[in-house]
């Protein structure tokens, strides 16, 4: 006997850009494709807690259904709930707060200021709207699987934790974030090429695995490798990853014959502080340096948009050293579909 249909509510999404709370200066459609980061991390979060055995996305069945903060109808959302279909035949879900498009909004506003298309200096804010869909037929099916069809999942490792030794914890890793492992080598690596071109900024990529400890059932990310980036186009303040980049690493990936995977990127700050700054520096200073600007935000989710993958950031000034207590770098990684910087483990030398 198969499971009765619900007939479920569906809505349209858009992104409503707002100036001084009173003119709405732009609207932007949201489609399926939109949320399929936020369907990844759930998928994830679900593998983490065992609730799927394999990262691949079922073919069907995943919802989106929008959260309304109050009782009262009104199609301004809070955010969103990703509800995935699990083999045994329940649901996993995870909610998402509207602050997932932020650096959508945020980059097409400031495409809008570019082209002075804004009048007025007034304050500009986005809120993300949910308009139930009436007139349209229903879509039982939602298309355009986030891995295709055909891909196949991604490979988990057996790895023991006990086996990498000590782990030593850098900016306080938190249970919420999966556990990041990096061996200093790799970290030593990273920051020995910025250092090798300390005028411009350079990018690389992290290769690893995706690991579960047979003993804990923990799922970990391990790093084994720092990639330079090759045929890359770096400015003072950005970097770019070229189609030969790409290919540059796969080639190197084969010929380590590892089945390394591309799990983070990385790329460096070449900035420093002023010759006044306190020592040891305040974070605010640590702040200039170490941060990831908008352009960093939209190179991660175009090349590391997986819940697992990382962006590590690395940097050039000696005085940074000190002030962090360790290797001049920070890990930036995805919680609930949005960049933050996170704490990792580094697998001492
Ligand atoms: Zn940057």
């Amino acid at each position: 006997m198969s499971a009765p249909t619900v007939l479920r509510p569906t809505y349209r999404y858009r992104l409503e850009c707002w100036q001084d709370r009173a003119q709405r200066v732009l609207e932007i459609p949201l489609e399926r494709r939109h949320f399929d980061r936020a369907i990844q991390a759930t998928l994830f979060e679900g593998l983490r807690r065992g609730r799927f055995s394999t990262y691949q996305a079922p073919p069907e069945g995943i919802r989106i259904e929008p959260t309304f903060p109050g009782r009262h109808p009104s199609p301004l959302a809070s955010g969103f709930t990703i509800t995935v279909p699990t083999p045994d035949g329940g649901e996993h879900s995870l909610t998402f707060s509207s602050s997932y498009f932020h650096s959508k909004a945020r980059r097409q506003l400031a495409a809008l200021v570019v082209q002075n298309q804004l009048a007025g200096e007034g304050v500009l804010g986005y809120r993300l709207a949910a308009y139930l869909e009436e007139d349209q037929p229903r879509h039982p099916r939602l298309g355009g699987m986030l891995l295709e069809d055909d891909s196949p999942a991604i490979p988990i490792k057996d790895r023991s934790l006990r086996h990498l030794g000590t782990l030593v914890a850098w900016d306080s890793p938190v249970e919420e974030d999966l556990r990041v492992v990096i061996p200093h080598a790799v970290l030593e690596d990273a920051i020995g090429e910025a250092r090798a071109f300390p005028e411009h900024e350079v990018g690389g990529f992290l290769l690893g695995h995706l690991c579960r400890d047979p003993e804990t059932r923990e799922l970990f990310l391990l790093a084994t490798c720092h990639l330079p980036a090759e045929h890359t186009e770096a400015t003072d303040t950005s970097v770019t990853f070229t189609p030969e980049s790409w290919t540059r690493a796969r080639e190197v990936i084969a010929l380590r014959g590892e089945e390394e995977m591309f799990v983070g990127w990385v790329h460096s700050h070449p900035f420093r502080f002023c010759a006044e700054c306190p020592m040891p520096a305040r974070p605010e200073c640590q702040s200039k340096i170490l941060f990831f600007s908008s352009d960093d935000v939209f190179l991660m989710e175009l090349t590391c948009p997986q819940p697992f993958m990382v962006g590590l950031q690395t940097a050039v000034e000696p005085r940074l050293e000190q002030a962090l207590g360790h290797l001049p770098v920070r890990l930036y990684g995805w919680r609930q579909g949005e960049v933050t910087p996170r704490g990792f483990h580094v697998i001492p030398e």
